[in-house]
């Protein structure tokens, strides 16, 4: 769906800016880093509107395109919604709970029709790519991501390689079949680190390129939008912040959003505080914070990978998060004076269950996690009762999804043994 904003490339509607050197770059798709040798550093979309005018004619995500550093707009309904809490919020005792549902919840108009804000990524991240972009995009996943991106590109029909791990095939499905364009490759006897050797090797060949992860500036505006999306609902920054993390990626994201809204003057002028959650036992990024620790602690890789089969929010064991990185998640947290929280395997499936059982829908096991942080917040005394706080669930309605609707698999064109090179020419 063709947007006509006037934008054109000689009048940008936003450049990129180097969070280490201030280097400005002019609109390009695919930049994903500065050019000047330094240490590691995101890029920012800097955006011409300082005041954010929502556009709610234009589908889903699209109404906040004034901040968004996309080419165009898709066809795609989904965004997130935000609520007052009623059950959760008097079983509490909190006075002003809001949930951003990033799902499926018909009843609350929730559209992801992946059950997962990773679509609020997808959308974004696709709508950078200019129109006429004749190669193919790689992605590599262990589940949510790929979900949303093969979901997405199917519906829109845009081409894709996605590459997962032979093991996580079934978390590749859709309420509708999937199109010929999206091409599945399963990594065998590997795990998402595999995946991700492979995926990159591919994208160096003609024809390919590479989303880039965190470092894409569309996946974290994408991923900032249930912050937005609050903000603009409540008509003020909430006070308090609670998500469950794995890279990283959208704590960092609901913190530049902050700062947009904060530029944007009309939504209050305090830094919203991050409370962010991690799954026992892995919890790389809770243990360097409470270290007040730049860097992450030295682990044993053995250890890790135990670990790592052990939390239950699979989604959340990102090893190489981006935490330490220049404008990352350690310089987000020290910015809003933010708390981390390492959550049980018990802990989780209990908020979960609680969740359910007193706001009426399914969550999953990360989403359980971020419900559990709240709890454990509530307890020690961290938001006080009266205070404005938001709880980012980032996936739910996926049983109820599944319950109402058939589920197709997406089936692997190839299937190459973990370690073993990519052909050298593509087959058929
Ligand atoms: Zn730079």
């Amino acid at each position: 769906m063709p947007y006509d904003s006037g934008w054109q490339d000689d009048h940008p509607h936003y450049v990129l800016r180097c969070t280490h050197c201030n280097a400005e770059y002019l609109i390009d798709s695919f930049r994903l880093q500065c050019n000047e040798q330094h240490e590691p550093a995101l890029l920012r979309a800097e955006y011409r509107a300082k005041t954010l005018e929502v556009k709610s004619h234009l589908p889903g995500v699209f109404r906040y395109v004034d901040w968004l550093p996309v080419k165009r707009c898709l066809d795609a309904p989904g965004k997130p919604i935000t609520y007052e809490s009623k059950g959760l919020s008097h079983h509490l005792g909190l006075t002003y709970l809001y949930i951003s549902f990033n799902g499926y919840w018909p009843d609350r108009q929730a559209e992801l029709s992946t059950g997962s804000f990773k679509e609020l990524e997808a959308i974004t991240v696709l709508a950078r790519i200019p129109k006429d972009e004749d190669r193919t995009l790689v992605i590599m996943s262990a589940g949510n991501t790929g979900r949303a991106f093969a979901s997405l590109c199917s519906s829109l029909n845009l081409p894709l390689y996605l590459v997962i791990p032979e093991k996580n095939l079934k978390a590749i499905w859709s309420h509708q079949p999937f199109s010929p364009c999206v091409r599945l490759i399963a990594v065998r006897d590997g795990d998402y680190s595999d995946a991700i050797v492979l995926g990159q090797s591919i994208s160096q060949m003609e024809n390919f390129f590479l989303e880039g992860g965190a470092a894409n500036v569309a996946r974290r505006d994408g991923m900032g939008l249930p912050v937005i999306d609050a903000a603009v609902t409540l008509g003020k920054i909430p006070d308090h912040y609670f998500q469950a993390v794995g890279s990283g990626t959208g704590g960092i994201a609901a913190w530049e959003a902050t700062q947009r809204l904060l530029g944007d003057g009309r939504f209050g002028s305090h830094r919203m505080k991050l409370h962010l959650a991690q799954n026992e036992p892995f919890t790389p990024m809770v243990r360097a914070w409470k270290a007040r620790s730049r860097c992450l602690l030295p682990v044993d890789e053995e250890l890790e990978r135990r670990q790592i089969h052990q939390v239950s929010a699979t989604v959340l064991t990102n090893r190489n998060p981006a935490y330490s990185v220049t404008g990352g998640l350690y310089e987000a947290l020290v910015d809003t004076a933010g708390e981390m929280y390492a959550v049980t395997n018990h802990e989780a499936d209990r908020a979960r269950h609680l969740f359910e059982t007193l706001e009426g829908i399914d969550i999953c096991p990360a989403s359980g996690v971020a419900t559990a942080a709240l709890i454990q917040a509530v307890e020690a005394g961290k938001v006080g009762k009266q205070d404005c706080i938001l709880l980012n669930i980032t996936s739910g309605g996926t049983q109820r999804m599944q319950q109402e609707h058939p589920s197709y698999f997406l089936q692997p064109n190839w299937v190459i043994p973990a370690g073993k090179p990519w052909f050298d020419e593509l087959p058929g």
